[in-house]
């Protein structure tokens, strides 16, 4: 199968391309993205067929539908990563928590987020290419906190690729930094930024786009690549376990094969929900998709009222930092799915040149065919998490704003599945204030009354971070970034 531009092509650059090449080079004409050129059916015959799949051979078919151009031996190695995650068997359990209403755990891998449901086989993917093409690549990130570890975690000590991950230096819970700093893997680099998460990425965009940069890039042979949701490879696998939740819950007796159920997903950059759209699209029995978000509830705006208005917003700080977001990019995709290249080009440019766009009546309409979007404040989020961990379920406060918008939610007939996109280990500070402990300092005194007054355990690659040694100290004002970068480079 081949990849086409969101915003249309510009004549340099190619007009098709295929996924090895989408995925490797992902920014397409006119600041633009790749998306599939079409979709393969997940219909009724489809759904029969995996009803006894594991997770694995699952994922193994989907990909095979999209055609993309990795060899079968590469794509069952990528899947490998999954025996990993804590039970090999079943990487994404789902668990009953209302009568009508599911968890899925998205969060059972390496680095405890649901990043590495797409970034750990991604991630083998991308290494594998480059080192067949005799490439060399650099990924920088910019994080708010778990694309980084994510990120770091997937592509160490891969030759061909090299990682630089930037954060923002105390804007990250204790958990995910040390996840960072204590990583060591000859060919990543962390560095901590003197700002918040906002200055930190528009240092890293700044310095993506400098010319000298690109040159420095240049003389040492190095190509750049990215490993954010704008890359169709980890969207690719963000598809798969929309699909195994609605198997799931099939084989539980839950739901006969046809029914429709809801899916309810904590967003930002609207990757995890792209995914759940593309699903439904190629044939998945979804009546819709609940965008959950906080209060900076963009989202919720366009998917209401179709207006999408950063100019007149700041971005506030809230306990899900995974969504505090404005700019949230694979909302472009359903735009060209549903409007056209010539049309979300349009937009797009009105967002960055005004910092906004509107979508007509009939554009609205057409959004609402397929969401449905409500956000929770902090406050609503801590009652939720107080309330399930009387029943012994901890949920993350990410999780906790999707349980929030389930409830919001009128009653209807259908069931509805949740994502829970994090362990609640790794923003324990907030969790414990939730259950009424406002006394805690830091992460290790958060963890250790959560243990105590819960049945909840900690797991090892948690409890052993604190132990590790630091292996990336630095943390420097954003005008020295280049120069470290250029060092590491060297
Ligand atoms: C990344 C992340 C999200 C947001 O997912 P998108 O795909 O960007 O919408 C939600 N929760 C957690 C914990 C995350 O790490």
């Amino acid at each position: 199968m081949q990849f086409i531009e969101t915003r249309g092509n510009d004549g340099i650059k190619p007009k098709k391309v295929s996924f090895s090449e989408a995925i490797l080079n992902p920014s397409a004409s006119f600041g633009g993205i790749y998306v599939p050129e079409s979709l393969p059916s997940f219909d009724t015959l489809f759904l029969e067929k995996h009803i006894d799949s594991s997770y694995k051979e699952l994922a193994f078919d989907i990909l095979k539908l999209f055609k993309i151009d990795i060899d079968s031996d590469t794509i069952k190695k990528a899947l490998d990563r999954y025996d990993e995650f804590d039970d090999s068997k079943n990487p994404v359990p789902l668990s009953k928590i209302e009568d009508d209403c599911f968890v899925m755990e998205l969060y059972h891998g390496p680095t405890r987020a649901f990043k590495d449901m797409a970034l750990q086989p991604f991630g083998y993917i991308l290494s594998k290419e480059a080192q067949k093409r005799g490439e060399n690549y650099l990924i920088m990130a910019a994080t708010s906190g778990d694309t980084g570890p994510a990120t770091l975690e997937t592509f160490k000590n891969q030759d061909n690729i090299k990682v630089a991950c930037l954060y923002p230096s105390g804007g990250t819970s204790d958990v995910q930094r040390l996840q960072m700093v204590t990583e060591e893997a000859e060919n990543e680099k962390v560095i901590g930024v003197v700002g918040n998460f906002d200055d930190t990425q528009n240092m890293l965009k700044e310095l993506l786009a400098s010319e000298d940069f690109k040159e420095e890039l240049k003389n040492r042979n190095i190509k750049l690549s990215a490993a954010n949701s704008v890359n169709f490879g980890r969207i690719i696998f963000q598809i798969i376990y929309h699909i195994h939740g609605y198997l799931e819950l099939v084989r539980q007796n839950e739901i006969e094969l046809g029914e429709k159920v809801y899916l309810v997903v904590p967003s930002g950059n609207f990757g995890n929900v792209l995914g759940g759209y593309y699903a439904k699209k190629a044939g998945l029995f979804v009546e819709k998709l609940l965008v959950a978000s906080n209060i900076n509830n963009i989202l919720t705006d366009l998917i209401e009222n179709g207006e999408y208005d950063m100019a007149s917003r700041e971005l506030i700080k809230t306990e899900s930092p995974a969504m505090d977001i404005l700019k949230s990019s694979n909302v472009e995709r359903v735009l060209f799915d549903k409007f056209g290249a010539k049309r979300t080009k349009k937009l797009m440019d009105s967002l960055n040149s005004t910092g906004k766009y509107s979508l007509t009546k009939d554009e609205l309409k057409e959004l609402q065919k397929d969401f449905v979007a409500t956000y929770s404040s902090d406050s609503e989020c801590e009652d939720e998490i107080a309330h399930y961990a009387k029943e012994g379920y901890i949920f993350d406060p990410h999780t906790a704003t999707c349980m929030k918008s389930y409830r919001k939610r009128e009653k209807k007939e259908l069931k509805s599945i949740i994502y829970s996109t994090a362990e609640w280990t790794k923003f324990s500070t907030t969790v414990a204030e939730a259950l009424g402990e406002r006394e805690v300092k830091n992460d290790i005194e958060a963890l250790e009354w959560i243990t105590k007054n819960s049945s909840q355990k900690v797991p090892s690659m948690i409890e052993g971070l604190f132990k590790k040694e630091i292996k990336h100290p630095l943390v420097i004002e954003k005008e020295f970034i280049k120069e470290e970068m250029l060092k590491f480079l060297v």
